[in-house]
């Protein structure tokens, strides 16, 4: 599994990174528009990813901007929806408008920082990504 982490903040991404890494390989971006590269860069080659953690809190292209920009590169390509990137969005506040803005514009999954490990498996078990023996 290929996974990128995007988040303004490195600790909270190599965070995630630290739970991430026995599940897939994983890329780090620190904006929006980073991620927006290493995204289109994956999608144009045959080495997309399957996940992507997208933190919704940064400055310029914000996490909602870059999953309505992964989205807009599928629908452009005509991506199967089955086969759309799961994206789970985080973010510092629970933050109620954030999560319906977040699923409106069609992410798998939403967390709350201060991210725990067992938050995060819980989410890619949800997700369908994980075999039993990963848990
Ligand atoms: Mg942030």
């Amino acid at each position: 599994m290929k996974i990128l982490i995007v988040d303004d903040d490195v600790a909270s991404a190599k965070i995630l990174e630290g739970i991430l890494s026995s599940y897939g390989r994983c890329e780090l971006a620190t904006s929006g528009s980073e991620a927006i590269d290493a995204f289109g860069i994956a999608f144009e080659s045959n080495d997309k990813f399957d996940l992507v953690f997208l933190d919704i809190m940064m400055p310029g292209l914000d996490g909602h901007g870059v999953l309505r920009e992964i989205r807009t590169i599928e629908d452009d390509a005509e991506t199967d929806r089955k086969r759309r990137v799961r994206v789970v969005m985080v973010t510092a506040v629970d933050d109620p408008q954030d999560v319906m803005n977040a699923f409106r514009n069609q992410c798998d999954a939403y967390l709350v920082k201060p991210i725990e490990k067992s938050q995060v498996i819980g989410q890619l078990t949800k997700l369908g990504l994980l075999e039993q023996d990963d848990v």
